[in-house]
């Protein structure tokens, strides 16, 4: 059999408290008190759902009883009764006691069951509610914890592959097949960037929020290191005006910006003369307001809307390497920090990411 659902019913008139519990004790566990402390003394000992209080009482009033539930018990339901002139009280109850029904007294006892039903299927669907999210939140742990283990096993036989590429380099006989190896080696290069993409995507879901301080143009000249042998063709600019110490989150601001500068370098114009990328970087007590503009390929206005979304990748560089998963993580960490990112591009033109991050500074 099921059990019956707890129901606390307080009032200071003893009548009352008879013929609601005589109305009501088939259908529900009821418990009864004369008072608003009787009726906290048995909220402590028994766990009760459904709370009913009657507004007019000698010691507190109803409301004031609720409010005091509020803090103790917020998963429980609050019904209020009252009389009809009690119209300040039921206001006062929905923003002082977060009640979820009143009833008007004299009441009738169909609508008061009805009242009473409503407030055990509220009470229901927020518990199934709350399951459901428990179980979600552990199905999401589980499946990120899936997704680390897997990449961070995958990395190792990569690792080794490399080596073996590696010393083929070192023998002459070998010479014949520096082709088929570069092949290899580029796309063993090519799925350990994805691997350490989502490696990083997984750090960003679970790590809180840091407080660093951060000097941009050193950080973004020694991302631009990273790149610059390998693309001397780019004249590379930066524009600083870090005005104020800037605190922020220092593992994602450079998730941000390297995958910024990696796509505005992945994405020049080849047949360009002049190859440029220019970053401005303004930093206030208040935000850091950072611009990433290259004079590449440019994204055309049918893709723009889907640059930021998972495994997203626009058809004009579909011959370059690329994941789709950058600007995701991006976007992710950006919004992790309470911040904003935006774009405008023109196609064969170039690209102009915006991002703006509040500076921890002051809060
Ligand atoms: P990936 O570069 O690995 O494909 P991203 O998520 O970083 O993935 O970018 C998604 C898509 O957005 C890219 O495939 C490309 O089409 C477009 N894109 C991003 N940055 C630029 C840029 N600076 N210039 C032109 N296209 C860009």
């Amino acid at each position: 059999m099921l059990e019956k659902i707890k129901v606390l019913y307080v009032d200071d008139e003893e009548q009352n408290l008879v013929s609601f519990r005589a109305n009501f004790r088939k259908e529900y566990d009821v418990y009864t008190a004369i008072s608003a402390d009787e009726a906290l003394n048995l909220l402590q000992e028994t766990h009760i759902p459904i709370i009913i209080t009657d507004q007019r009482m000698p010691d507190t009033t109803g409301v004031e009883f609720l409010e005091k539930t509020l803090n103790l018990y917020p998963d429980c339901i609050r019904l209020l009764i009252t009389g009809y002139a009690d119209i300040d009280n039921v206001i006062e109850a929905i923003n002082r006691g977060q009640v979820s029904k009143y009833i008007q007294k004299p009441w009738d006892w169909d609508k008061l069951s009805i009242a009473i039903d409503n407030c055990v299927t509220l009470h229901t669907s927020r518990l199934e509610l709350k399951l459901k999210n428990v179980e979600l939140q552990k199905a999401n742990d589980e499946l990120n914890k899936f997704v680390y283990s897997i990449s961070h096993d995958l990395r190792s036989p990569l690792t080794s592959i490399m080596g073996v590429i590696n010393l083929t380099k070192l023998m002459p006989e070998l010479r014949v097949a520096d082709s088929y190896f570069e092949m290899i080696e580029g796309r063993v290069l090519k799925l350990d960037g994805f691997i350490k993409k989502i490696l990083v995507y997984y750090k960003n879901s679970r790590l809180e929020d840091a407080s660093d301080n951060i000097r941009y143009e050193s950080l973004i000249l020694s991302i631009w290191d990273n790149f610059k042998n390998d693309n001397i063709k780019i004249n590379f600019e930066l524009v600083d005006s870090q005005k104020s110490v800037f605190v922020g989150d220092q593992f994602r601001i450079e998730i941000i910006l390297d995958n910024l500068i990696s796509n505005a370098v992945k994405y020049q114009n080849p047949s360009n003369q002049k190859q440029n990328i220019k970053i401005t970087i303004d930093v206030n007590e208040v935000e850091a307001n950072i611009a990433v503009t290259d004079n590449g390929i440019g994204i055309s206005d049918e893709y723009i809307d889907n640059i930021f979304k998972m495994f997203f990748r626009a058809e004009e560089s579909m011959n370059t390497d690329g994941t789709g998963i950058g600007l995701y993580i991006v976007k992710e960490a950006i919004e992790k920090m309470g911040g904003k990112i935006s774009v405008s591009s023109t196609i064969m033109a170039g690209s102009s990411f915006k991002i703006s991050i509040p500076n921890k500074l002051i809060s």
